[in-house]
């Protein structure tokens, strides 16, 4: 089932009417004919990006408000990884928080999710004996995988939750830099995959991957995950922070018309 619809948004027209006005902080940023994931994904914008539906065969979001628009390679990776669940585990639906507003940019609840590379996941959920547990996203849980809703206890599910991060890395098509999670949830994960000899070389990725980041929350609710700038021409004003892992490639872009992204044009794109 395709759950992506394109919007085609008259672009050009927009921008243009809108520098004119005066009424955009990064006019003299963009360029004609730029499309997609703009800057970095805590100064950025994205342009004329894919739009998902507000559920699909394997997944649904968890809040009602309209913050689906990512770069074509992350609505395709959250498509992909909830088929792979539903396959592994069927029935099961995979809960999506916010991507990136229409065209990026700040939306609040947000540092980052501006330009169309970032998305959260909501944790999959058991109780004490081990039975699903459906639609409760943002449960926190401590660093044993225990959690506690309205005096019921749950648990934090290893192995659904495992896969998920299992889908993620291996996917082929789109390149996973980073998968927040907390320091006590990370171990809880490695330690149920290394238990269950699931493949080696995901397990040492993941080691790398999953990462608690030092300057936001400790994302003990939900996984935020982040995929590198797209290669060639489609990539060519996208930025990458932070490393690259050493199996990740990057095609040789080809020589480009387009300006790379400055260091203003990057403060210019911070319309916050
Ligand atoms: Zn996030």
């Amino acid at each position: 089932m395709i759950a992506v619809t394109r919007r085609y948004l008259p672009v050009p027209v927009l921008l243009a009417s809108m520098m004119i006005a005066g009424c955009l902080p990064w006019a003299g940023v963009v360029d004609r004919g730029d499309t997609g994931s703009l800057g970095t994904t805590s100064r950025g914008i994205l342009l004329d990006g894919d739009h998902l539906a507000a559920r699909g065969e394997h997944f649904r979001f968890y809040r009602a408000r309209d913050r689906r628009y990512g770069i074509r390679e992350l609505t395709g990776l959250v498509q992909r990884v909830s088929e792979t669940l539903g396959r592994e585990f069927p029935g099961t639906v995979l809960l999506l928080g916010d991507l990136s507003g229409q065209g990026g940019g700040f939306i609040s609840e947000h540092h980052s999710h501006r330009s169309g590379r970032d998305v959260d996941l909501a944790f999959f959920v058991t109780s004490p004996s081990g039975k699903a547990i459906h639609g409760w996203p943002l449960m926190r849980f401590d660093r044993f995988g225990a959690g506690l809703r309205e005096e019921k206890s749950c648990r934090f599910d290893a192995e659904k939750n495992w896969m998920v991060v299992e889908a993620l890395i291996a996917d082929e098509e789109s390149r996973v830099q980073w998968i927040f999670v907390s320091h006590g949830l990370k171990a809880l994960l490695l330690e149920w995959a290394l238990n269950h000899e699931r493949d080696i070389e995901i397990i040492r990725r993941a080691a790398s991957i999953l990462h608690q980041p030092g300057d936001s929350a400790s994302h003990d609710d939900h996984f935020h995950v982040r995929i590198y700038c797209p290669d060639g021409a489609a990539g060519a004003r996208c930025k990458n922070l932070g490393p690259v892992w050493p199996w990740v490639e990057f095609r040789a872009t080809q020589a480009s018309p387009l300006r790379e992204m400055s260091d203003k044009d990057l403060l210019a794109l911070a319309l916050d």
